[in-house]
């Protein structure tokens, strides 16, 4: 018998889990057709079509909850499994962020959980022939080869590039991982999507994450969109969006050299030239200035050195702004106008903002600009900055990422320190770890690894320019693929020189078919996010519990059982697994892994997640409010869904989460906040603790600094510790106290764990005190090359770095058109997943790139067409034209989620048999270029220079 929507429908109704049914969300929310309900439509005719497999009929219909795994959005649904097969799901219309909403992607998920195309078992490469081995011999091969490579050149010739796809969980273990091997040489894609953001944001204010929520953008009067196109990205993100706008006329303003599916929507598109984001801020600013829009009274208490910004601004006047981004001074006075006129408003950006050159640089300016208008803190206001994938934002926080540990900890020795206690570890074997020796006056354990954008240089540049021993000669690509990286000629030939490359992940990806090579490549399947269970955190710091949907298919491994398997190869599992008790299947214990994460999260907060809250938010999804995310009754009443962090203490104190950050309006015990203290209490002399703005309940009612013993002992504070608190709060601070005694007696007191201060409009410690408009390495304005240089070349970290030496070469003879790149709704990431699913690949067949009818004509160019685009390095790629005026003459624009062709030259033939994508394309990474941020080594993609030609 096969099952059918209506009967799985009618089957799900007798069930208390359920929540309510589809036909009662229908009828309470009156949502009928179109519009928001658009969305769940588009679901369900795909849904009709994943279900037609042969099923076991007659067997109960077991429901299990779970998170959709293509964007941070986190939408909700229930998986019906019958007899371990995963038959069927359903959008859970009672979920808080979707209420029912899905797009393609969340729609096509059970075929991803199914998709044949997977690796369905480990397998190397012999003599250029796949070849299927046991697990037994994959780990002893690939472990064997670590301890030669650790022998002959030390731990930080072993690169860990890891994933956003995994678990809270998944993400911790690697990066401990890494820690017990010995090297920081470990990062994932949020290092080339909103690492800029991380640095940028928390230098601003504190913490480097969305201030508010999804949800909240309901109570938003504008929304400001600048490289952000969430119509496709992030759709169900517009469920809230266009309630926004049918609630409170919000008005809806879109910046981006493309008209966009979002600038559809929009009451203010504006087209600036890529890569000029920063003149167009400071033009907004000069006429907020200008015209006294600004928030005095917040600049006075909550603000840190507007007057420096005020002093740029005046360098960017109407006409000046208008050549720089070519466009009209209107429109830079009706953008400011309409921004400043509806408030709150809330600023939304994405990789469009942050994969630049200058990314901190442009992700400060736009919270600076939320600052001038007094737009933080509030419900409506914020910045929004949309994750892309399901846990990129857990990945962030639990120190993914080559230059801190978990919680944003550092790398310093007291960090270490720190973490060492939390694994109950002694300091100096973890320190043994480590290569011990200094290389260009830098200590590996100290010093940021390698940057997941340039790993390749770690493997090809000359070793003497490394601050390492030696070059990469070894990589994991663990749930993360290549192809997202720019420079893909370059990352090719490093894949070529390794001693080998360990793919681990449910499919091949492009690390294991684009090489050359004909040996030392090892495919090893690991499971998808539905057959393990765990937590992850969206976008808005809401974490949720994946339940596990099925068992892993094929012969498939669960992340954490990998990890666990190699550890023991490499003789450090007792230290690595100290405090996790083992499962009977061999894996640690999940909810063991999320109490350490407990245990050591302090820094924001991750304390008061414990397994036990995280699933009880989870099976209770319909008592949360749509609009406020708290609950209105229920086991969870007053929590906020998914806790969002900072939920601050232990478990045990219950804090309710953060819906959103630094709101004074609130007591911290009810989440409210204010500004972290973050970078002392003065500069040069001058006071950056808050003025006179504290949160409601706050005993200290003015600024005040990070909590620590020696500060409770001066408020007289100190003995209502517990003695137990006491001893282990002796010394320590709000970030190392274990206990969480610091954080529960400065909360009762009304005060935040963080201190009280003003956000900060200049970052002494970076490049460009200010945010500076710097041309890109490859500008098609060479005329403001001189007035707007890049830097000077420079060492980052372990890597020799270029900048000017680049830019003084004029391109705009050879490529004289600006390219672009972005995201389409019915894949994501480097797409190796979504292409393989039939469902998805349907729907978008050809890898195209966007160029203008003028340009298109200039160059008998028709729709359709086949051209070669090359990059401003030479890089090139046989695709598509697809003829539009979205994009202005000059711009080009392609998406960057297609490989599998190189230079016109199908890769299919190395895939192992049957894994090979549905779609395959060429890469835009194979056209886009050098450029790397100074702080944080964000490649730039989306302002470089190419020229196209017909095929
Ligand atoms: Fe929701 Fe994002 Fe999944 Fe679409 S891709 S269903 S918006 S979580």
């Amino acid at each position: 018998m096969k099952l059918t929507r209506t009967s799985t429908v009618a089957a799900k109704a007798d069930k208390p889990t359920l929540g309510i049914s589809r036909r009662q969300f229908m009828k309470n929310a009156g949502v009928t057709a179109g519009g928001i309900a658009a969305a769940s439509f588009l679901g369900t005719g795909m849904m009709r079509r994943a279900e037609a497999k042969d099923v076991p009929h007659d067997a109960p219909i077991e429901i299990k909850r779970t998170v959709c795994s293509a964007c941070a959005v986190g939408c909700g649904l229930y998986a019906e499994v019958q007899n371990g097969v995963w038959t069927g799901q359903e959008p859970a219309f009672d979920h808080p962020f979707n209420q029912g909403g899905h797009c393609a992607k969340g729609a096509a998920l059970r075929e991803h959980g199914h998709g044949e195309k997977r690796v369905k078992y480990p397998m190397k490469l012999v003599d250029g022939k796949w070849k299927r081995i046991s697990w037994e011999t994959a780990i002893e091969e690939v472990g064997d080869q670590m301890l030669k490579i650790r022998q002959e050149s030390g731990p930080d010739s072993l690169y860990f590039m890891g994933s956003a796809k995994f678990s809270n969980e998944g993400c911790y273990m690697y990066r401990k991982f890494a820690a017990m091997w010995g090297t920081n040489n470990v990062d994932h894609s949020a290092r080339i999507c909103h690492s800029t953001t991380v640095a940028g944001v928390a230098n601003t204010w504190g913490y480097g994450a969305q201030t508010n929520s999804f949800n909240d953008i309901q109570n938003t009067k504008a929304i400001f969109f600048i490289g952000s196109n969430p119509a496709e990205a992030h759709p169900v993100a517009m469920q809230h969006i266009l309630l926004a706008k049918e609630r409170n006329n919000a008005k809806i303003i879109v910046i981006d050299p493309r008209f966009s599916r979002t600038a559809a929507h929009s009451d203010l598109h504006v087209n600036i030239r890529p890569g000029t984001d920063i003149p167009f801020i400071y033009g907004m600013l000069w006429h907020i200035f200008e015209n006294g829009w600004e928030d005095k009274t917040f600049i006075d208490q909550r603000v840190f050195a507007m007057d420096e910004i005020r002093k740029e601004a005046a360098k960017f006047p109407p006409k000046e702004v208008a050549n720089i981004c070519g466009i009209s001074e209107d429109a830079i006075y009706q953008t400011a106008k309409m921004f400043a006129e509806n408030r709150p408003g809330t600023v939304v950006w994405c990789m469009g903002g942050t994969q630049h050159h200058v990314g901190n640089a442009n992700t400060r300016a736009y919270c600076i600009l939320q600052l001038a208008l007094g737009n933080m803190g509030k419900q409506g206001g914020g910045t929004n900055i949309f994750r892309g994938h399901d846990n990129v934002q857990g990945a962030t926080d639990l120190g993914l990422l080559f230059d801190t540990l978990p919680g944003y900890y550092g790398l310093t020795t007291a960090a270490w320190k720190h973490w060492s206690h939390v694994w109950d570890l002694d300091f100096d074997w973890v320190q043994g770890r480590f290569d011990s020796g200094e290389y260009l006056d830098r200590v590996p354990m100290n010093t940021p690894g390698i940057p997941c954008s340039r790993w390749h240089d770690g493997v090809l540049e000359g070793k003497a320019k490394l601050a390492q021993r030696d070059n990469i000669r070894m990589a994991f690509f663990w749930g993360q693929s290549v192809n997202t990286e720019t420079r893909q000629r370059d990352v090719r030939d490093a894949l070529d020189k390794m001693d080998t490359v360990v793919v681990v992940d449910p499919a091949p990806t492009m690390a294991g078919v684009m090489h050359r090579r004909k040996n030392g490549v090892y495919l090893l399947p690991a499971c998808t996010q539905f057959e393990s269970r765990g937590s992850l955190s969206n976008s808005g710091r809401s974490a949720q519990w994946r339940e596990q949907v099925i068992e892993p298919l094929f012969e498939s491994k669960n992340d954490l059982e990998i990890m666990y398997l190699l550890s023991k190869k490499l003789g450090f599992d007792k230290e690595y697994t100290k405090r996790m008790q083992i499962d009977e299947k061999g894996i640690p214990l999940v909810e063991d892994v999320t109490r350490e994460i407990n245990r050591g999260m302090w820094t924001i907060g991750m304390s008061g997640q414990s397994p036990e809250r995280l699933k009880e938010h989870t099976m209770n999804w319909g008592t949360f409010s749509t609009k406020t995310l708290e609950a209105e009754g229920g086991p969870c009443k007053g929590e906020t869904y998914g806790l969002p962090w900072p939920c601050w203490g232990t478990p045990e104190q219950k804090h309710p989460g953060t819906q959103i950050l630094y709101n004074t309006n609130r007591h911290v015990l009810n989440g409210g906040g204010n500004f972290r203290a973050r970078y002392g209490v003065e500069y040069k002399g001058e006071n950056i603790l808050a003025n006179g703005s504290y949160s409601v309940g706050s005993e200290i009612q003015d600024g005040y600094p990070e909590f620590s013993d020696k500060l409770l002992k001066q408020l007289g504070w100190w003995d209502e510790l517990t003695d137990a608190e006491k001893a282990e709060a002796e010394g320590k601070n709000w970030k190392t106290d274990l206990s969480g005694g610091i954080h529960r007696v400065a909360m009762k007191h009304g005060c935040i764990p963080f201190g009280n201060a003003k956000a900060r409009c200049i970052v002494w410690t970076f490049p460009d005190q200010v945010p500076v408009h710097r041309e890109p390495l490859y500008t098609p304005r060479r005329d403001l090359v001189e007035k707007y240089p890049t830097y000077e070349d420079r060492q980052v970290h372990r890597l020799p770095t270029l900048y000017k030496s680049i830019q003084q070469q004029d391109m705009t003879g050879k490529y004289p058109l600006a390219l672009t790149s972005g995201r389409l709704v019915e894949y994501e990431g480097g797409g190796e997943e979504s292409r393989s699913n039939p469902w998805l690949a349907e729907l978008q067949q050809n890898m195209f790139v966007e160029m203008n009818p003028a340009d298109a004509a200039d160059r008998s160019i028709r729709n359709g067409d086949k051209v070669w685009l090359e990059g401003a390095e030479g890089g090139r790629v046989l695709v598509e034209a697809l003829v539009t005026p979205r994009v202005k003459q000059g711009v080009t624009w392609m998406p960057y989620h297609f490989a599998g062709v190189m230079h016109g030259e199908s890769l299919e033939a190395n895939y192992p048999e049957g894994t090979a994508p549905y779609v395959l394309g060429e890469s835009a990474n194979t056209a886009l270029t050098y450029g790397y941020d100074p702080v944080t080594q964000m490649q730039e993609t989306k302002a470089s220079l190419c020229q196209i030609v017909k095929a």
